[in-house]
């Protein structure tokens, strides 16, 4: 595992980083991923099964499936604290002049960690949106946990959705809007790709742009992914060992 010494010299130079995150970040926090090492729904079928409960159809065919598939997960991710990587993604915003953070975790740890210029493309599993009134109710991991069946709106009655993204569902405007504000009208000069099996376009996109336009382009993965031959550098191992390595070669 080691740290190529041109790479530490291309990242002193750095002005403006672009880090994109999936959920490989969070997995040395004990949150499973889908799929790669480790990951929760390795086995095919069940997750198939759980996609189907995570998806926009059965939220609104079941409610109470799609939210006892988000308590299986909030269940999953009990007492799970930011690590190393979240805390060195944390530390490169303050290091270099812009920064902008793509995470598609609806887990917050980036926030926790201190994290500030983020965009939570898939939204956050701890906000839940009145579909009466709109109303947005906060719910901690310990209560999405217990939940057994679809919450209810403390002021209307209405029935609560979750606030993540799910299946076959559009992302949130002002998220779109800002990832092409941010990577597209302007880009950074490095596009660092971390833990994430890049499945979507909006995530491969500006990691794509960037390598074709000659900007510097990291992924840290254990794995090969899409992405691997695209990249410059693709770091295999662990984003909590490499993280704090890219943090400390930028300028401060
Ligand atoms: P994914 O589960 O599809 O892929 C995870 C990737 O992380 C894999 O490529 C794996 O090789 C890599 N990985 C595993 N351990 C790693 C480590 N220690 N360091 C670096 N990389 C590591 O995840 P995805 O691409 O983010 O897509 C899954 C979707 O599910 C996303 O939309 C996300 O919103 C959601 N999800 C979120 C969480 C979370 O918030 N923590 C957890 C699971 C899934
Ligand atoms: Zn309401």
């Amino acid at each position: 595992m080691e740290f190529p010494a041109e790479l530490r010299d291309r990242l002193a130079a750095v002005r403006r980083l672009g880090v994109i995150t999936g959920a490989g970040i969070s997995a040395e926090s004990g949150i499973p991923t889908y799929r790669g090492i480790g990951g929760v729904y390795a086995d095919p079928a069940r997750g198939d099964e759980i996609i189907d409960s995570l998806s926009g159809e059965t939220l609104e065919s079941d409610p109470d499936r799609t939210w006892r598939a988000l308590a299986e997960l909030a269940a999953h991710a009990s007492g799970a604290e930011p690590n190393a990587g979240h805390l060195a993604i944390a530390d490169m915003e303050r290091r270099v002049p812009e920064f902008v953070l793509l995470t598609q975790n609806v887990d917050d740890l980036h926030l926790a960690a201190g994290s500030r210029n983020v965009i939570r493309v898939h939204g956050s599993i701890h906000d839940a949106r009145c579909l009466g009134c709109a109303a947005i109710t906060s719910m901690t991991r310990e209560v999405l946990a217990a939940l057994e069946a679809a919450p209810r709106c403390a002021s209307c009655g209405g029935l609560l959705r979750p606030g993540a993204v799910l299946f076959g569902e559009m992302l949130p405007t002002d998220a779109v809007r800002r990832m092409e504000a941010e990577f597209s009208l302007h880009p950074p000069d490095a596009v660092l790709v971390v833990g994430t099996s890049a499945l979507f376009s909006y995530i491969v996109g500006p990691v794509v742009d960037a390598a074709h336009e000659g900007r510097l382009t990291i992924e840290i993965n254990p794995e090969e992914t899409a992405l691997s031959p695209v990249v410059e550098y693709h770091l295999k191992g662990r984003a909590g060992h490499y993280l704090p390595l890219i943090a400390d070669a930028l300028r401060r």
